[in-house]
């Protein structure tokens, strides 16, 4: 089995700028010490980021403006930084799947089971289990490390990522220590 983890949109437009949001700081700390243990058991670290050009894609009219590229606020927050060898995939749309690098990437790398976290359990990290399961990839979440605007929002993404497509809903320590 090999293992991807995809760290979806924790950047500081969704953390502590335009669509700043509490719940998303408060993963903060369960992320860190995830794609520390990832980078230490041989687990690819995948930050999957939007990256809108301004002005053109549709998000942005019903989210106002967010992570820019070549903004701050689209970069990956201070805390959760990438290192030199982990990957960055920019997207323009909810899904990390849609016309983007990742599928070749998770192909070259050979991975079979990716790890989705971030932001927002029932929005980009729907969107990105979608096409996960489309072209059949394992699918395991663990629940304190996404969320979303509201309890509610949370509920509700949890609940379709398990039924849906069968994802693996689990917790960061049980994770922790199956990768050890
Ligand atoms: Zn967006």
């Amino acid at each position: 089995m090999k293992i991807a983890l995809i760290i979806v949109d924790m950047l500081n437009d969704f953390v502590t700028g335009s669509l700043a949001c509490d719940r998303g700081k408060a993963i903060v700390p369960n992320l860190a010490k995830l794609i520390k243990a990832a980078r230490g058991n041989g687990v690819y670290v995948i930050y999957s980021n939007d990256s809108h050009i301004k002005d053109i894609d549709k998000e942005l009219i019903l989210w106002g403006e967010h992570a820019i590229r070549g903004t701050a606020g689209a970069e990956i927050i201070p805390e959760l930084a990438a290192e030199s060898s982990d990957f960055i995939v920019p997207k323009r749309r909810y899904s990390g799947f849609f016309q983007t690098d990742l599928q070749l990437l998770l192909s070259e790398l050979k991975v079979n089971t990716v790890v989705l976290t971030g932001l927002h359990a029932h929005m980009c990290v729907r969107h990105t289990a979608a096409d996960a399961f489309n072209f059949g990839y394992e699918i395991i979440v663990p629940k304190d490390a996404t969320d979303s605007f509201t309890e509610e929002d949370y509920v509700i993404g949890i609940k379709y990522l398990r039924e849906v497509y069968g994802a693996e809903i689990t917790d960061v320590e049980s994770l922790i220590a199956k990768w050890k």
